[in-house]
């Protein structure tokens, strides 16, 4: 049960520059500050669990230990059923040192015709962990499930061009942030893995201010 409410400064320990995007507009309404690990200058710290959920700790806690402040990271890929879930934990180093998404896009291709694989179905996952200087942590997961295609749209980033969501007729790279985020805080309901582990996040640890 999560019982800690989150106020004032609150650091996004992410790097990756489309999630800290995501994350800024994701807290947007709930009247926290959040500052980024790289405007901190907090390093980044080996990610060497074996699940989304344990790397997602190891990097708000380095965050939090450092900053002392209350820090929180995502760690998220894309696993592709036909793949046994490859990329996985390993889908921003399928892109390289150079981030090349058309290069791990082509790659899945590649290994699914390499298997003979027919099917195109994947899910992405966040596991969202917020972590306090105390080092008490909270865990929050979403998923999205949906299916490979040829990649379409500009929008977004990583494996997002290819990825279309069940439901959906345009993939993840074809809609706007607001979109794929798909957040109705009347409901509930959201789209994105990051946006469905947030929306479970805010309704443990955020209060939107009165
Ligand atoms: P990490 O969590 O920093 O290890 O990186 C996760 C990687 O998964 C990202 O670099 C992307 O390649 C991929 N990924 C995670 N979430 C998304 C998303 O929302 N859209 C597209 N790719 C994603």
């Amino acid at each position: 049960m999560s019982h800690r409410i989150l106020t004032g400064r609150v650091v996004i320990a992410t790097h990756n520059a489309g999630k800290l995007v995501e994350m800024r507009a994701l807290m947007a309404p709930f009247g926290v500050v959040p500052v980024s690990a790289g405007e901190l200058g907090l390093p980044e710290p080996d990610e060497t669990g074996t699940m989304f959920s344990e790397n997602a700790a190891i990097k708000a806690l380095a965050a939090a230990r450092a900053s002392r402040l209350p820090a929180f990271a995502d760690d998220s890929g894309l696993c592709v059923d036909a793949l046994d879930g490859a990329p996985g934990l390993f889908s921003a180093r399928w892109a390289g040192e150079t981030k090349d998404f058309s290069g791990a896009m082509a790659r899945i291709v590649a290994e699914l015709d390499r298997r003979g694989a027919r099917d195109r179905r994947a899910h992405f996952v966040s596991a969202l962990v917020l972590a306090w200087p105390d080092d008490h942590t909270e865990l929050f997961e979403g998923r999205v499930f949906g299916d490979l295609v040829e990649p379409r749209g500009a929008a977004g980033f990583g494996y997002d061009p290819m990825f279309r969501p069940d439901g959906h007729d345009r993939t993840f790279g074809e809609m706007s942030a607001e979109e794929k985020h798909g957040v109705d805080w009347r409901t509930g309901g959201a789209l994105s893995h990051r946006a469905r582990a947030f929306v479970t996040l805010a309704d443990a640890c955020l209060r939107r201010p009165a």
